[in-house]
């Protein structure tokens, strides 16, 4: 399990070694075909600075030579604000005295439908907050069912299963999970989770062992941007995807870097704030280190920012996105997890894609193709 292999790389240690990077160490990671997390670490360092054009430009050539010149589009979907979970950055955290939904089969139905309204998407995110008793497996399987009939690719974001509850949910036609670390420190990850089932970091972290011993077609990792040190973060997450690239190497894994935005219970301040320029040098160091992960960016980010990284290493968005639950169509008005900056219709995001030159691409896996993978 990842939890064992974490054990062995100090915190300390790996921030100190990012800071200490120097521009030889940055040139020998340009220089090379395949590079390793020290590598890693010297293209997210303050060293690579003065080198983003050709970073951006390395990032580019791996992208459209794997990818070519496509964007996967999905949207999320929140079910449910149902929460048992304590997060002190999250609006939707258990003591907030607000209204909770969890979205009926009918509800389900009616947003699939204002989904398919917006545009032809086939990728579809079905998010909850962790309530295992009012939103546990029963509740993602029916979800499951009735979403398939309307989308051909379907992936969650909910609270860590154990790897027989995956099992259950990919015969569900379940393809793909996505669940955010938020930070690898172990010892200040506590502080942002302090009761609930999200606080036991080791059934979080090892859950992506659980994903991919069940077998899940896909799975997307993250870590919170504005918790901890962004730079010891991030590079934490690049040793996880590597150890579950070896482990798990049939497996497909995406990357998000979400920023952090205020929520709508006042907002809990960032600790670290990440700029523009750094979230392009960090997505061209990841698309330098792993030339085949999805890189994905939400409508966290603004218009201006996506159009600008669309051709430069990002290969997956969302639009149009709600982020309360029922927000296309039942509860158009509820409380949102976290306020979007790109408001844009999914056909003026695709219409400004067209434009730069990218053909977004609505459905690009199909449960069929599976038997060839095996
Ligand atoms: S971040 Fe997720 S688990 Fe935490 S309070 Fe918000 S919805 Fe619940």
């Amino acid at each position: 399990m990842f939890s064992e292999e974490l054990e062995k790389i100090s915190w300390k240690e790996t921030t100190e070694k990012i800071f200490a990077k120097k521009d030889s160490d940055v040139r020998r990671a340009l220089a090379k075909e395949n590079c390793d997390v020290e590598d890693f670490m010297a293209l997210i360092s303050p060293a690579a600075q003065p080198y983003l054009e050709q970073m951006a430009f390395l990032s580019r050539k791996y992208t459209q030579e794997r990818f070519g010149k496509t964007m996967s589009m999905f949207i999320p979907l929140y079910l449910t604000n149902s929460c048992t979970n304590s997060c002190v950055y999250c609006g939707f955290h258990i003591s907030n005295p607000m209204a909770r939904t969890i979205l009926t089969p009918e509800q389900m139905e009616d947003e699939f439908k204002a989904i398919k309204k917006l545009g032809p998407f086939e990728n579809l995110l079905m998010v909850t907050g962790e309530n295992p008793v009012k939103a546990g497996v029963p509740y993602l399987a029916k979800a499951l069912d009735i979403a398939k009939k309307y989308f051909a690719n379907l992936k969650i974001e909910v609270m860590p299963l154990k790897a027989e509850e995956y099992a259950e949910l990919v015969t569900h036609g379940l393809n793909g999970v996505i669940c955010f670390q938020e930070t690898y420190n172990r010892e200040r990850y506590k502080i942002y989770h302090p009761r609930g089932m999200k606080s036991n970091f080791e059934w979080r972290v090892n859950g992506f062992d659980r994903m991919g011993m069940a077998g899940v077609h896909s799975i997307g990792m993250g870590v919170l941007i504005g918790l901890e040190e962004w730079h010891t973060d991030v590079t934490m997450m690049a040793y996880h995807l590597r150890y579950l690239r070896k482990k798990y190497w049939r497996t497909k894994y995406s990357v998000n870097f979400p920023r952090m935005r205020p929520a709508e219970n006042g907002g809990f301040t960032p600790n670290v704030i990440m700029s523009d320029k750094e979230l392009a040098q960090l997505t061209f160091a990841m698309r330098i280190f792993d030339h085949d992960v999805d890189i994905s960016y939400s409508t966290r980010e603004t218009p201006e920012f996506r159009d600008n990284m669309a051709t430069l290493g990002v290969t997956t968005m969302s639009a149009e996105s709600k982020t309360e639950p029922g927000g296309y169509y039942t509860y158009p008005q509820a409380l949102e997890q976290f306020h979007v900056s790109d408001e844009r219709t999914a056909l003026q995001v695709t219409s400004k894609l067209k434009e730069l030159g990218i053909e977004p691409v609505w459905k690009d896996w199909d449960s069929s193709f599976d038997c060839y993978l095996k």
